[in-house]
């Protein structure tokens, strides 16, 4: 039996195709799973009966379990997720006016043991399957409806380029157009830096955002509190984001938590401002939120109000973020980490 919400439009073509069913068939599948949300062959009454049959004895859907859902006062919206090997893993909502953006995580847990990051502490299980990827989509839109999801990003727990293929053929059943049919600009893939799958993406050309996790624009200090740098160095990063610029003919986005006494500095502003003139980037700064499990604290007002005037004298382009959901262990892997 197989998952078929393992399969783009394209594989389950040339599946139906070999058995023989008419070429329309999958784009009424896909109609059914993805527009109408009905997970149940049976109910899929334009297809033929033959069809039907072919499809419940050889495909399944799986779904997850839902575990907790904490709503925190900022209406940000956290879920718990069991998996079929009981892992967890977390799914964020972050309403924004008109914006729903989901939260997705790629992996249960994560490899590379970031400083300040929660999800990297109880180390790496396993990748996402495409499925566990999508159904957290599916299940939140079900769970918030008649709300709808309009954005995702690939921040949650995990490296999304890490789990390469799954993501890929994700994103590519988010963006058909019998199915959900989310814009490519408005699902946004962030990275630790993983040069080499950052050079796959450049040549898929998906369309899709890219953003990477830079804290520091000083190498030797980003090295600290990321210590893949040291393996993919933040220079190396930097090439292969200008050619994802070129061809996109889009902007990066850079992430920038603020850390109090760490990456705060003027100095640190002014290292920003020289690197965000060499690529044509916008820069997300936010205050770092804080968890049980570091010593690291977000900058005051002051130290935040000093290292944005520096951004903007200079015309550099970004956004100050709220970090959403303190109440609720919105940050990173903090709602799992306690489960655990
Ligand atoms: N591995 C990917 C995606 C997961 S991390 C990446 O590194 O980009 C998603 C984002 O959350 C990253 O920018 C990460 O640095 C940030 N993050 C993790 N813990 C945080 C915290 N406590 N406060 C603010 N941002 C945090």
């Amino acid at each position: 039996m197989i998952d078929i919400k393992s399969l783009t439009r394209e594989d389950l073509e040339k599946i139906l195709f070999k058995e023989g069913f008419p070429k329309f068939s999958p784009i009424q599948v896909f109609t059914w799973i993805y527009r109408k949300r009905v997970e149940d062959f049976s109910k899929m009454t334009d297809l033929s009966k033959k069809l039907r049959k072919y499809l419940s004895e050889n495909f399944y859907f799986s779904r997850l379990e839902l575990k907790e859902r904490k709503i925190s006062l900022d209406t940000t919206e956290k879920f718990l997720f069991k998996l079929k090997d009981n892992s967890l893993i977390e799914t964020v909502l972050i309403p924004e006016g008109k914006r729903n953006t989901l939260c997705i995580s790629t992996q249960v847990g994560c490899k590379y043991k970031c400083k300040f990051c929660v999800s990297g502490l109880r180390g790496f299980k396993r990748n996402l399957e495409a499925p566990e990827i999508i159904n957290q989509f599916l299940e939140v839109e079900d769970l918030i409806s008649p709300e709808k999801i309009t954005n995702i990003v690939f921040m949650g727990i995990g490296e999304p380029l890490d789990n390469f293929e799954n993501l890929i053929r994700a994103i590519k059943i988010f963006m058909d157009n019998k199915g959900i049919y989310l814009g490519k600009r408005k699902i946004c893939i962030s990275t630790v830096g993983i040069t080499p799958k950052i050079k796959k993406l450049i040549e898929l050309s998906l369309g899709v955002k890219l953003s990477l996790s830079l804290h520091s624009a000083i190498s030797e200090k980003r090295t600290k509190i990321i210590p893949v740098d040291k393996k993919y160095p933040l220079s190396e990063v930097l090439t292969a984001l200008g050619e994802f610029v070129k061809k996109e003919k889009f902007p990066v986005t850079f992430e920038y938590i603020l850390i109090k006494g760490f990456n705060s500095s003027r100095e640190d502003a002014q290292e920003l401002v020289n690197l965000s003139k060499k690529i044509k980037c916008k820069i997300n700064l936010i205050p770092y939120n804080p968890s049980p499990y570091f010593d690291w604290q977000p900058p005051s007002e002051q130290e935040v109000g000093d290292f944005k005037k520096i951004l903007k004298k200079e015309g550099v382009f970004f956004t100050l973020r709220r970090p959403r959901g303190k109440d609720i262990e919105a940050a990173c892997g903090q709602l799992r980490a306690r489960f655990l």
